[in-house]
């Protein structure tokens, strides 16, 4: 068995692709990289050291909208053993979003999380948006695109029919105290759905060639560029509005979902018509 540390998962990320001054967002399982030896510290710091002290790196912190504020400053994230470690981490400023906050560390941290204020989950001007803007990687440790992120910034970017279909619970506008004890409110717009078919997205991506993949400790981990992922998915999207929500008929959101996207062709139809005649 190989030792997994700080230097032989450097290694790893630099053969990925990863380098000196590079924005990557990471979307991890510490059970796939296997035992390392400093435990999740040591995984985050070996990801600060691949982009060196120039380069950014973010971890989704989301969190369950329960009805209450939500004080950023103390609530865990759902995410796992790396992101909740990267919360805590020295020098990292969550964004400020009642559900979809992200970790940000490196230079320029807290102006990046401020996109956060006045963007909405995934949306326009969010930490992941300016990632891709900024011809960042977004990076997948042992998981795969059924836990992506920046895809529902495509589907806000196409504006598909279903953004304003929501999960139970954020049919209201929810609200959260900041790190500096301001208080922000999302309301209901451009809510992030089902994710179960983005893995159409990873194939899409691997056809094209647009994948970087390798092992990071034992995981298999894929890398692409954030604006790779965002156009081809938009490409999807035009072809096929409906093309990554799931046939589960008794999916919270998929069936509503797809009669907005009904509702609106029919639309079309009838101004066709209308202007045609
Ligand atoms: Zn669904």
């Amino acid at each position: 068995m190989t030792l997994i540390n700080k230097s032989s998962l450097v290694r790893d990320l630099r053969a990925l692709g990863l380098g000196a001054g590079d924005w990557v967002a990471v979307h991890s399982s510490m059970k796939a990289i296997g035992w390392v030896q400093g435990g999740p510290v040591e995984v985050i710091e070996a990801l600060i050291e691949s982009v060196g002290p120039g380069g950014i790196v973010m971890m989704p912190l989301f969190n369950i909208a329960d009805g209450k504020p939500i004080d950023l400053a103390v609530k865990p994230t759902y995410l796992g053993l790396l992101p909740e470690t990267f919360r805590k981490y020295p020098g990292v400023v969550r964004s400020p979003n009642p559900t979809h906050s992200v970790g940000i560390h490196g230079p320029g941290a807290a102006e990046i999380a401020g996109g956060h204020r006045s963007s909405t989950f995934i949306g326009r001007g969010s930490p992941y948006h300016q990632l891709a803007l900024n011809g960042g990687w977004v990076l997948h440790l042992g998981t795969n695109y059924n836990s992506s992120s920046i895809i529902h910034l495509a589907e806000v970017l196409v504006g598909v029919p279903y953004l304003d279909v929501p999960y139970p619970g954020w049919e209201k506008t929810l609200s959260a105290r900041a790190a500096d004890g301001s208080t922000i409110q999302a309301a209901p717009k451009e809510v992030p759905g089902d994710s179960v078919k983005f893995y159409l997205v990873q194939e899409e991506m691997d056809r094209r060639g647009l994948l970087r993949k390798g092992k990071i400790g034992n995981a298999l981990s894929v890398l692409a560029r954030g604006a790779d992922m965002l156009e081809v998915t938009m490409e999807m999207l035009r072809t096929d509005p409906g093309c990554l929500l799931c046939d589960n008929p008794d999916c919270r959101v998929c069936p509503a979902a797809r009669k907005t996207i009904e509702a609106s062709q029919a639309g079309r139809r009838i101004k066709e018509t209308v202007n045609g005649g």
